[in-house]
């Protein structure tokens, strides 16, 4: 926590709306895995897991650093880490997170250090390429990793997931429900030769919002929590979690010919009153919002950012708005307003939200 008034607020009511909202999309028992990867899209992963965490199943993070302190803020909810490496097994173990394993030279460390140990049952996950082309075994790698599990009760495989590729893209259809059907037949292969059945997940948000039969035993939910469903008629459904504020630190009056910010980008074509605000590039902002691209709302009304989007600050022209030093600045506050600063930064929602830097102060409310 610090004191910077720029602040992100998460909406608590929100994340339970929008999970509730994904909970009646599926079968009673089908488990939630809730992503909080990247400090939880941008907002702060451990207040949003500390605050779900009696309402989902299952939490999944990166990198294992993420789940460290997940568990120093006192977690106890399982946590999945998709991306490990080696030199974080240990402190994976020591922390009891639970590795995505996804190729033979991580999973055999992994069973080295459970050897030495020796752990019991330790649940790890293994990971299946259906498609995506990034992290996972190949199906022909089965009968090796049966032939090594069957030695050992160091380990044990919690759950066996695949991850789609383009599953809000229903133009790619065929190319989702081939990722689904291989993901059915390599878990095949598994049941017929161990004698107990891990959990099997392969949905995303817009997997959950487009394949739902698809949901085995857990989905895994990120975007979605975070008010986006990937298609305007889902994201109507959602409500928006990620609130960013500051407040107009200083008002200028520009007279006819005078510049605004660095370059000189803007130049007033009459008297101008500008607002500078506490929120630049290093928040999160792109550049891309600036010279009249972008805008923040100043008492219900839109504030154009003018001239270049500096590190620490914008400027804003509120030559028609009626605020003071001090007043409240909504950067964004709602889907729209996110979607409409991803679409000018040329990116997606999901750079946009978690690009929002640590020196933004972020506080759950809820
Ligand atoms: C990030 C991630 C998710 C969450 O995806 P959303 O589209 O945000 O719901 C699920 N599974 C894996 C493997 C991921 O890396």
């Amino acid at each position: 926590m610090n004191n910077h008034v720029t602040v992100l607020e998460i909406d608590g009511n929100a994340l339970t709306h929008n999970l509730n909202y994904f909970k009646q999309k599926l079968k009673p028992e089908t488990k939630i895995l809730a992503v909080v990867k990247a400090f939880g899209y941008g907002s702060d992963g451990v207040q949003v897991a500390k605050f779900l965490e009696d309402k989902v199943d299952y939490f999944a993070v990166a990198y294992s650093h993420e789940g460290i302190a997940l568990r120093n803020a006192g977690v106890k909810t399982p946590i999945l880490v998709l991306h490990p490496q080696i030199p974080n097994l240990k402190d994976i173990v020591t922390y009891r997170l639970e590795p995505n394993l996804y190729n033979f030279k991580i999973f055999t460390a992994f069973l080295k250090l459970a050897d030495e140990a020796p752990l019991m049952n330790y649940p790890i996950h293994l990971k299946f390429n259906t498609g995506l082309n990034r992290l996972g075994f190949w199906h022909t790698d089965i009968p090796k990793i049966l032939s090594s599990l069957k030695e050992t009760n160091h380990v044990k495989v919690q759950s066996i997931f695949s991850h789609l590729a383009a599953s809000e893209d229903l133009e790619e259809q065929d190319f989702s429900i081939n990722q689904i059907n291989n993901f059915a037949y390599i878990v095949q292969q598994f049941f017929k030769h161990l004698n107990y059945e891990p959990m099997l997940h392969i949905l995303n948000t817009s997997g959950v919002v487009n394949y739902s039969k698809a949901q085995f035993d857990m989905v895994r939910v990120g975007i979605g929590l975070y008010g986006f469903g990937n298609d305007v008629k889902e994201t109507a459904q959602l409500k928006n979690t990620h609130n960013l504020k500051s407040i107009i630190s200083q008002i200028h009056i520009i007279k006819l010919g005078e510049s605004v910010g660095y370059n000189r980008a803007f130049v007033a074509k009459r008297a101008t009153k500008t607002a500078t605000i506490p929120v630049g590039h290093a928040d999160g902002l792109s550049r891309k919002l600036g010279n009249n691209k972008g805008f923040v709302m100043i008492n219900n009304q839109k504030a154009p950012i003018i001239g270049n989007v500096c590190m620490d600050m914008i400027m804003v022209n509120i030559t028609k708005i009626d605020c003071k030093e001090g007043d409240e600045v909504i950067i964004f506050n709602n889907q729209e307003m996110i979607q409409n600063i991803a679409e000018i930064s040329e990116t997606i929602v999901y750079e946009t939200l978690t690009a929002i830097s640590q020196r933004v102060n972020k506080m759950l409310k809820g």
